[in-house]
C-alpha cells in the first residue's frame, strides 16, 4: 500500500511536486504558511492541515520544500518542531536546497529518535517539478534512500545516492554554483550580441548550436520572448527567485571558505546576484539579463 504522504512548503516548486504526488494516488496532506498555496493543493484533492504537526499526524513520509535553512530549523527543531511528534520509523524528506551543515544537524536530531531523514535537493526548476522530470540528488542512509526512491521517481526522473547526511546538499550547491555562472554569462553574451545589432532570438539559435550551449539557452532563455513558457517571457514572475539563487551562492561561497578552495567565478557571480537581489530579490534568477539591458526589466 502506498504510504500517507505530509507535504509541507507548497511554492513554485512544492505546489507542482505534490501535485505529481496525488496524480499518482497518493494520499496528501499539505501545509504551507500561506492560504493561497494550500487552496491551489485543495483544489486538487490533498487535505489541508492548520500545523505541521496536524499535516503530518497520519502519515509515514513527511516531505518538506521550504526557502531556506532557517525555515527547516524551524519546522522540524523550533518551536512545535515536528521531530518530536513524528512515530519512530517516520520517514523525513527535505528537499529545500540549505547548507549541508544544516541538514546534518536536523538528520542527527531525527535519526537519535529513531526517525530516517534525508538531505533530498532537487535540479530541473519549475519546469521539471510541473513535468515530473526532476533530478534528485540525495544524502542520507542506503536504507532510508531505498525507501524513498519510488516516492522521488514520482516527482522525478533522475535520483541519485550522493552519500551521506549533507552530501546531497554539497552536490546541488555545486551545481547551482555552476547555474549561477551559466545565467549571468549568458546574459552577458546575448547582450554583447544585442547591443552590436543580433537579434536576440538569431544569437540564442546560433549559440545553442554552438560551444556555448548550456541549459540556460536550452530551456531558460533569459532574454524575452525568445523563447515561450519561460519567465523571461513572462516579466520574470514564477521560476527561481533571484534572492533564493543568491542564498545558494552564498552557500556555495561558505562551503568554499570553510574548505579553502578557490572559487573565482563562483564569487564574480555572488557578487553580481547581491548587487541584482537589491532590487529584483523575487523575480526569477534570469532577470540577471536586466543588469545588461534594463529595458528588458520593464
Ligand atoms: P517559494 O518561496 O516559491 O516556496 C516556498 C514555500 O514555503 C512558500 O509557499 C512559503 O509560504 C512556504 N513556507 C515558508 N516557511 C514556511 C513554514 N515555516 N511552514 C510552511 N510553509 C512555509 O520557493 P521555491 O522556489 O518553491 O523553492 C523552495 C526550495 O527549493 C528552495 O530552497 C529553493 O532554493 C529550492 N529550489 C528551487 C528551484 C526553483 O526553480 N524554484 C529549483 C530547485 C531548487
Amino acid at each position: 500500500a502506498k504510504p500517507n504522504i505530509a507535504f509541507i512548503g507548497l511554492g513554485n516548486m512544492g505546489a507542482p511536486m505534490a501535485e505529481n504526488l496525488l496524480k499518482a494516488g497518493y494520499s496528501l496532506s499539505v501545509y504551507d504558511l500561506s492560504e493561497a498555496a494550500t487552496q491551489r493543493l485543495q483544489q486538487a484533492g490533498a487535505s489541508v492541515a492548520d500545523s505541521p504537526k496536524d499535516a503530518a499526524s497520519n502519515a509515514q513520509v513527511i516531505i518538506s520544500m521550504l526557502p531556506a535553512g532557517k525555515h527547516v530549523h524551524s519546522v522540524y527543531l523550533g518551536e512545535n518542531g515536528l521531530l518530536a511528534e513524528l512515530p519512530k520509523g517516520t520517514l523525513v524528506i527535505d528537499s529545500s536546497t540549505i547548507a549541508a551543515a544544516d541538514a546534518t544537524v536536523v538528520a542527527e536530531a531525527a535519526s537519535n529518535l529513531g526517525i530516517d531523514f534525508l538531505d533530498a535537493p532537487v535540479s530541473g526548476g519549475t519546469g521539471g517539478a510541473v513535468a515530473g522530470s526532476l533530478t534528485f540528488i540525495v544524502g542520507g542512509s542506503a536504507h532510508a534512500f531505498a525507501k524513498a526512491e519510488p516516492i522521488l521517481a514520482v516527482m522525478g526522473k533522475n535520483i541519485f545516492h550522493a552519500g551521506d547526511h549533507g552530501a546531497g546538499q554539497v552536490a546541488k550547491i555545486c551545481n547551482n554554483m555552476l547555474l549561477g555562472i551559466l545565467m549571468a554569462g549568458t546574459a552577458e553574451a546575448i547582450n554583447l550580441g544585442v547591443k552590436n545589432g543580433l537579434d536576440p532570438k538569431v544569437l540564442s539559435d546560433i549559440m545553442l548550436q554552438s560551444s556555448g550551449r548550456n541549459w540556460t539557452l536550452e530551456v531558460y532563455n533569459p532574454y524575452p520572448q525568445v523563447m515561450e513558457n519561460v519567465p523571461s517571457s513572462n516579466g520574470y514572475q514564477g521560476g527561481f527567485m533571484s534572492k533564493l539563487m543568491q542564498k545558494d551562492l552564498n552557500l556555495a561561497m561558505q562551503t568554499a571558505q570553510d574548505t579553502k578552495v578557490e572559487t573565482p567565478m563562483g564569487a564574480k557571480a555572488t557578487e553580481l546576484y547581491e548587487a541584482h537581489t537589491v532590487e529584483n530579490g523575487d523575480k526569477d534568477f534570469s532577470s540577471i539579463m536586466g543588469r545588461h539591458d534594463s529595458s528588458v526589466l520593464s
